[in-house]
């Protein structure tokens, strides 16, 4: 199984995508993820992503065209993957759409999660991550056991740069203009599905998989 998730900064992709990763038993390529992890361990790839992604930025498309590629070409993504924002605009999509026929393959559901600004906003500006591990917490919905300790490693917990305030209006902006438009590139497609993810997560995973699975 193929999945593409993609949907606004903050509506729940991270948390429904790993979550149905486990459960299907497919890796989860997290553009985010993998940026953060490049940047914590200041590799070349990370200390060039660092200020596109601290402003809330897209980082150039090659890049990122470049570490998808190398990820669904890969062993262990030969019984199916979900990818988690990419793409991120048209282009992306295109570049998609390419490797896809060159690998012989296809994406078999595209999951599009929507929900309003207000609830993005709230959602964001609450999360915590771990310094070590990327493990993600929520001030309010998902607190860690211990004040800014990681429940999964002890590791320190930090607001990321770009889910300040400032930051996250940019990146709404930046997802109204860039990634938006690709519903209208997917949604024609039999494969494609909107999702409210407005409310409880819960609820949103019951309809995901019913979709998925159906
Ligand atoms: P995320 O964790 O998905 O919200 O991504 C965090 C940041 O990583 C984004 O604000 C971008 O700076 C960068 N990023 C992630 N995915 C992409 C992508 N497909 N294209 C360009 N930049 C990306």
């Amino acid at each position: 199984m193929r999945i593409v998730f993609f949907g606004p900064p903050g509506v729940g992709k991270g948390t429904q995508g790993s979550r149905l990763s486990k459960a299907l038993n497919i890796p989860v390529f997290a553009t985010g993820d993998i940026l953060r992890k490049a940047v914590r361990e200041k590799t070349a790839l990370g200390l060039s992503a660092k200020s596109f992604m601290d402003e809330g930025k897209f980082v150039p498309d090659d890049v990122v065209i470049g570490m998808i590629e190398a990820r669904i070409t890969a062993e262990e993504a030969k019984s199916g993957f979900i990818l988690d924002g990419f793409p991120r605009n048209v282009l992306q999509a295109k570049n998609l759409d390419k490797m896809l026929i060159k690998q012989s393959i296809n994406i078999d559901k595209v999951v599009f999660l929507v929900a309003e600004d207000k609830a993005l906003v709230e959602r964001l500006s609450g999360r915590l991550q771990c310094k070590a591990c990327g493990f993600g917490f929520h001030r309010h919905y998902s607190p860690p056991r211990v004040d800014h300790i990681c429940d999964q490693c002890g590791g320190e917990l930090y607001q990321r740069e770009d889910d300040q305030e400032e930051v996250i209006a940019q990146r709404l902006r930046v997802y109204q203009e860039q990634t938006q438009p690709l519903s209208a590139y997917y949604e024609h497609q039999d494969n494609f599905c909107l999702i409210d993810a407005n409310g409880d997560p819960e609820q949103v995973y019951r309809t995901l998989t019913e979709w998925v699975s159906g």
